[in-house]
């Protein structure tokens, strides 16, 4: 289980991103300029989740079930609950 959120932070003054997995009230700082990083967007999944997969097309496959996205690290489909189908090699 991921507890930990991933968020997308941004130095205001050079626009670098970066990803970490950060708690929302605490603040974090650019390594490089010393600045207050500020919060762009949570990435998805939404923590927890039991996947650690990010949610992207290359991730995901169709539940045999429910013919719901699901990512491809999980046995158990999140929507419909079902064990799905073993993928195909
Ligand atoms: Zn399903």
């Amino acid at each position: 289980m991921s507890v930990h959120q991933s968020y997308r932070l941004r130095a205001p003054s050079t626009g670098r991103e970066v990803i970490i997995e950060a708690e929302p009230d605490r603040p974090y700082v650019d390594r490089e300029t010393g600045e207050q990083l500020e919060i762009v967007g949570a990435l998805l999944p939404l923590a927890p989740s039991p996947s650690d997969l990010p949610w992207a097309v290359e991730n995901l496959r169709f539940c045999n079930w429910c013919d719901q996205h699901c990512q491809k690290d999980l046995n158990d489909c999140p929507r419909c609950g079902r064990r799905m189908a073993a993928l195909g090699g």
